[in-house]
């Protein structure tokens, strides 16, 4: 199944009161333990726990990691409309909430959706002010090397994760910001660097000083 072709035309809504953040790289990048870094010193940003049709590994816990349903299941949801963006990645259907999402931000809420880059392109095309961050490996030898000490896959899982990884990373080109993740502290000093850098545009900071701006007459 391919990937929705967005039809929605783009959000101008600068005043969505949230920021949302969206995190992709290839597998193996290390984007999840960036990304839980990132949440673990950073209470403010909600993460989106996204569906899947695929079956949950290790310790992975239904409505935590992601919500688990089946294949029907998440077609019945496309076809309701649910998903503010879907796509089918390595064989499996994943789909973010819209309603979770905006509601979110509506409520203010920073959100991270951490997806692919089929999603976050749909994503920047319905909320222009979506910050989209790429995750690059230092290089393919280094990906592959991590995804084997990582000890998760079999030999013909890496491989096809590695034939996927050179398709995926050209997509860094149309994202904002491109992390290379050399060691994950400093990766996570310049994530936070993104979020932060965020937070002082102007919307935001008018939203997070309105007194300020009403004191110095420009709100
Ligand atoms: P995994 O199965 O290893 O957790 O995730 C596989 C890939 O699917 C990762 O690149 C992950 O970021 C992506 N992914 C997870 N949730 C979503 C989602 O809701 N939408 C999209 N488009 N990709 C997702």
């Amino acid at each position: 199944m391919n990937a929705p072709q967005t039809t929605t035309a783009p959000d101008s809504r600068a005043d969505f009161p949230g920021n949302l953040f969206v995190v992709a790289a290839p597998s193996g990048a290390g984007k999840s333990s960036l990304v839980n870094c990132l949440l673990a010193r950073d209470p403010a940003i909600q993460l989106s726990v996204s569906f899947t049709t695929r079956a949950p590994r290790g310790q992975e816990v239904d409505g935590r990691e992601y919500c688990f349903v089946s294949r029907d299941d998440f077609e019945r949801r496309i076809a309701a409309g649910e998903f503010l963006e879907w796509a089918e990645v390595h064989g499996n259907l994943y789909g973010t909430s819209r309603a979770w999402l905006q509601a979110r931000m509506q409520a203010g809420t920073d959100v991270m959706l951490e997806i692919d880059w089929q999603g976050a392109e749909q994503v920047k095309a319905q909320f222009a002010n979506a910050v989209s961050v790429f995750v690059l490996p230092p290089s393919y030898e280094e990906l592959e090397a991590r995804l084997q000490r990582r000890g998760e896959d079999s030999a013909d899982v890496i491989a096809r994760r590695m034939v996927e990884a050179r398709v995926e990373t050209p997509h860094a080109s149309s994202f904002d910001f491109i992390i290379v993740n050399h060691d994950i502290d400093h990766a996570l000093r310049d994530l936070q660097a993104v979020v932060a850098a965020q937070r002082l545009r102007y919307a935001a900071q008018l939203r997070a000083h309105p007194e300020v701006f009403a004191a110095l007459a420009i709100a």
